[in-house]
């Protein structure tokens, strides 16, 4: 298993491991349950964390997920850890939900862009 990234917000970090199972990579969300007490301990700590089961899918995963964050919303681990932005929004066409413009796919429904 191998840590792929760290982010202050657990939906973003959810909707990236959606995206990973959806290209056949196994992940899970480490810290998503104890993110609550985030705000009584350093930044950082207890921030929600992406990992990949395989760590040879690790430079797949990462490439899939830089095509997503060309804005950098959530960064790899080996870089720093910068909050997440509000980007511009699309909406899906599928089920009308309203997405951050560097997502490729629907984090409700994952219908492509
Ligand atoms: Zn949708």
């Amino acid at each position: 298993m191998i840590k792929l990234l760290s982010c202050d917000n657990p939906l973003i970090v959810h909707h990236f491991k959606n995206i990973l199972i959806h290209n056949q990579i196994d992940c899970f969300v480490k810290n998503d349950q104890i993110y609550s007490i985030g705000g009584e301990v350093p930044v950082g700590i207890f921030w929600p964390e992406l990992w990949i089961y395989d760590a040879d899918l690790l430079e797949k995963a990462e490439s899939i997920l830089q095509v997503n964050s060309t804005q950098s919303t959530c960064v790899p681990q080996s870089e720093s850890q910068e909050p997440c932005s509000t980007a511009e929004q699309w909406l899906c066409a599928s089920c009308g939900e309203s997405n951050d413009d560097n997502f490729f796919a629907c984090w409700h429904c994952s219908q492509l862009k």
